[in-house]
């Protein structure tokens, strides 16, 4: 396709943020480029249009910048899967490892019925731990997790075997 190319070049890189030894793959670049940031809802629009989608849930933060345009587009709700203590209505909560420590990730209750086909979105992979948390949320409420989609991941993501056998649709690999 060729304008993963304009994608890919619209990312910035940040080396050693937020901290030594890190290249930082920075999504904020690509959401001041019409195009790119355009073609990258689209392309995510038309894959996923005629699959009977039901819900895109969104990672926060950023799944939220590129999870509402595909939502409305492909006419599927929007459901934020976000950090601890944000929601206020009742949440449940499903903890990941991270480098040093767990996060977690909490849906609202009743925000997805059971047999709702859905698809999760994010910026990056990197690990996997973040969307096999939001794939075991979804599966816990009752939902089908058809597919995860991130712009930027490893075509070979150490992550996919964590990713609950759930395939992963990814546009660019970091540079
Ligand atoms: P994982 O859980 O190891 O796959 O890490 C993915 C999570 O870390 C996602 O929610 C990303 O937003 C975040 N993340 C890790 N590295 C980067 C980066 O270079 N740019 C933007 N987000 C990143």
């Amino acid at each position: 396709d060729p304008r993963l190319q304009g994608i890919s070049e619209a990312i910035r890189v940040v080396p050693h943020f937020p901290k030594q030894g890190i290249m930082f793959q920075d999504i904020t670049t690509l959401l001041l480029d019409h195009k790119a940031f355009k073609d990258t809802v689209d392309i995510f629009v038309d894959r996923y249009r005629d699959m009977d989608i039901s819900v895109v849930a969104g990672v926060e933060a950023r799944g939220f910048m590129f999870g509402p345009a595909i939502a409305l587009a492909v006419g599927a709700k929007f459901v934020p899967l976000r950090k601890p203590r944000k929601l206020p209505g009742e949440v449940i909560s499903e903890a990941y490892e991270l480098e040093y420590g767990t996060d977690c990730l909490e849906i609202h209750v009743g925000a997805v019925q059971p047999g709702e086909r859905a698809i999760v979105i994010d910026d990056l992979v990197a690990t996997g731990g973040t969307l096999s948390a939001a794939i075991r949320l979804l599966e816990r409420v009752g939902a089908e997790v058809v597919e995860c989609a991130c712009v930027v991941g490893l075509r070979d993501v150490k992550g996919q075997s964590r990713l609950n056998g759930k395939p992963l649709y990814i546009l660019v690999e970091p540079r």
